[in-house]
């Protein structure tokens, strides 16, 4: 078993991190993988199905993605993608039409459907709380707040015995401990964690992200085995600003706390061995 250096050395009793991978490959039809794509992006494979939540592909950082840009790849029959928001940061449609082509869908809350069908791609809406199921995967979409307003969910995602949360950017809201308390506990979760504040009239003092803080507070709130921090490493002031040190600050803090986080690069993959 290995681990990142920046974590501390913690027991791992199923969880196999391997690390320096450059792209995934599907396991058997009992190994979940899960591999860390740019920015927000995950993709999970298991047996025949490939599942990507907020995937990008194109280069939206001028050639300076944050920890490297990894292409987003689908070799499985069966494939689904996964959108919190329909942001340009979580929701690539060149992307998405190259990877799901005639076969594949678009998962998402059902009052963006309607957009996302009309960029030409096949859509499975969904209500929050209630389950898709698709192959061996059940999609359920919970309560998310976006920091601009705009319409966002976060996803669980049950695999066999698995079971994950991805949270897009969303803002520290009143629901995680509902959240935990009817879904968890979880095996990984992954959180937002850049705090990050965008150039506005006028300008508030809150994040629009959740923070390092925030994103420990909701792992534990959720009952997570292991946080895997996403979304962090962009600034651009300022018309963008994140907290500085944001990966180091959520590393940290999580330790302070007993916490389990792994700092996971993109194109990195966890898997769990039966
Ligand atoms: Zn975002």
């Amino acid at each position: 078993m290995r681990h990142s250096s920046e974590t501390r050395p913690l027991l791992f009793p199923l969880l196999v991190i391997v690390l320096a991978i450059l792209h995934s490959t599907p396991g058997s039809a009992s190994e979940l993988v899960v591999e860390r794509l740019t920015w927000a992006g995950v993709k999970l494979t298991d047996g025949d199905t490939t599942v990507l939540v907020d995937a990008v592909g194109t280069d939206l950082w001028d050639g300076e993605a944050p920890e490297g840009l990894v292409p987003v790849t689908v070799d499985t029959r069966r494939r689904y993608a996964l959108i919190t928001h329909v942001h340009n940061d979580h929701f690539d449609v060149p992307t998405l039409q190259a990877v799901l082509g005639e076969r594949g869908y678009v998962i998402c809350h059902e009052s963006i459907a309607p957009y996302v069908a009309s960029r030409g791609l096949r859509v499975i809406p969904a209500k929050e709380h209630v389950p898709v199921v698709r192959g061996n995967f059940v999609f359920t979409a919970v309560p998310a707040v976006d920091g601009f307003g705009d319409e966002q969910v976060s996803w669980i995602i049950r695999s066999g015995d698995k079971r994950l949360l991805h949270g897009g950017d969303t803002l520290w809201h009143g629901m995680w401990r509902t959240t935990g308390m009817q879904f968890g506990p979880f095996d990984v979760v992954f959180l937002p964690i850049n705090g990050a504040r965008v150039a506005q009239e006028p300008m508030p003092s809150a994040p629009l992200v959740m923070t390092p803080a925030q994103a420990v507070d909701v792992a534990e709130q959720l009952r997570a085995k292991v946080l895997v921090p996403i979304h962090y490493g962009l600034n651009d002031p300022p018309a963008y600003v994140e907290v500085e040190q944001a990966l180091q600050q959520t590393l940290d803090i999580a330790a302070d706390r007993g916490q389990q986080a792994v700092h996971l690069r993109p194109g990195e993959v966890l898997s769990w061995r039966d």
